[in-house]
């Protein structure tokens, strides 16, 4: 038996942090939404163990990967006696801001809940996804929705009206730990416009999406990177209607409306970092790649 499911890269509209909590975590409040840029994974039924393997050196090839550990917690929740082979088919870059680990993740309790049979809810799978990671229960939906909380608490919202996405990475990765430790709550002085963005969405306002883009922990991750701050010049630049860095970093996307203008920013950008997308923006989740469970 085997599934196949697609695990696409979130963006962040907004990010705002509202107090660090006294568990240490903040407390967040983003617009998310899901972008057509994503890697696939395929889900070979085992007899009892779990194996992974994926395309990238990148990322861990054993129980450190976030699906391997998704496909186990799984196990251990429903107390399936069943095995998975995974195999990560890497698109999305790492360590990037895109939540690309936390959409294997989701992916892979989505495609096991199917091989195996289980028929648990996307609820039901959001919960247990909680416990590997704040960005799981998103990735579960991989729709559009407001996260609050650590990013778990989740209020759906429409697609945003499409768009072309231009994604850049600088040659390196951020850690999210060290973005957010070196985050002053009490000195931030530009918070985004939640509710104003909410709105936007709603109406399907791409111009007041454009305007009410922000995320606090760009000037932090800007602050330890000069590149992530030059590439959003360049990208302003180079005619984007609206540009941000996406989560912690250190991606940046550029919004802009029309084909051809993406496809020269990706052009124009591809000396500056190895990594370049123009991709359309989605808003909901796209089925997986095969819909059945097939007979290998
Ligand atoms: P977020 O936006 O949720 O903070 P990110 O996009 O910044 O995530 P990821 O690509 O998810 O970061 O990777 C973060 C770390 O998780 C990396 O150091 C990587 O080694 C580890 N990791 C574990 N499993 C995976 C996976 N399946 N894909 C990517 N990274 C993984």
């Amino acid at each position: 038996m085997f599934v196949s499911e697609k695990a696409p890269a979130k963006i962040n509209l907004t990010l705002d942090a509202l107090f660090k909590r006294p568990d240490g975590y903040h407390e967040l409040e983003m617009v998310m939404t899901t972008v057509d840029l994503f890697d696939r994974i395929d889900l070979y039924q085992t007899n009892k163990s779990i194996t992974l393997e994926s395309s990238s050196g990148l990322v861990p090839q054993d129980e450190r990967n976030l699906a391997f550990r998704a496909a186990a917690l799984l196990k251990e929740k429903t107390g399936c006696d069943k095995g998975v082979h995974i195999y990560i088919d890497k698109r999305i870059p790492v360590a990037a801001g895109l939540a690309g680990g936390s959409s294997d993740a989701a992916a892979t309790l989505r495609g096991c809940n199917r091989l195996w049979g289980l028929g648990l809810s996307d609820a039901e799978l959001a919960e247990i996804g909680a416990e590997i990671g704040s960005d799981v229960p998103f990735c579960i939906y991989s729709n559009t929705a407001l996260a609050q909380g650590r990013g778990e608490v989740l209020t759906a919202l429409p697609a945003p009206p499409t768009c072309w996405v231009v994604l850049a990475k600088p040659n390196h990765g951020v850690s999210t730990a060290d973005v957010f430790g070196k985050l002053r709550v009490h000195e931030i002085t530009d918070h985004p416009q939640t509710s104003r963005m909410i709105e936007a969405v709603k109406k399907r306002d791409y111009d007041g999406i454009i305007r009410h883009l922000g995320n606090v922990l760009e000037p932090v991750t800007m602050d330890m990177h000069e590149d992530v701050r030059q590439l959003k010049e360049r990208m302003l630049r180079f005619g984007a209607d609206g540009v941000l860095m996406s989560g912690s970093g250190p991606t940046v996307f550029a919004l802009v409306k029309q084909e051809s203008r993406a496809v020269r920013m990706v052009n124009s950008l591809r000396g500056f970092c190895q990594q370049v997308f123009a991709v359309r923006m989605l808003g909901v989740r796209r089925e997986s790649v095969l819909d059945d469970v097939r007979t290998k």
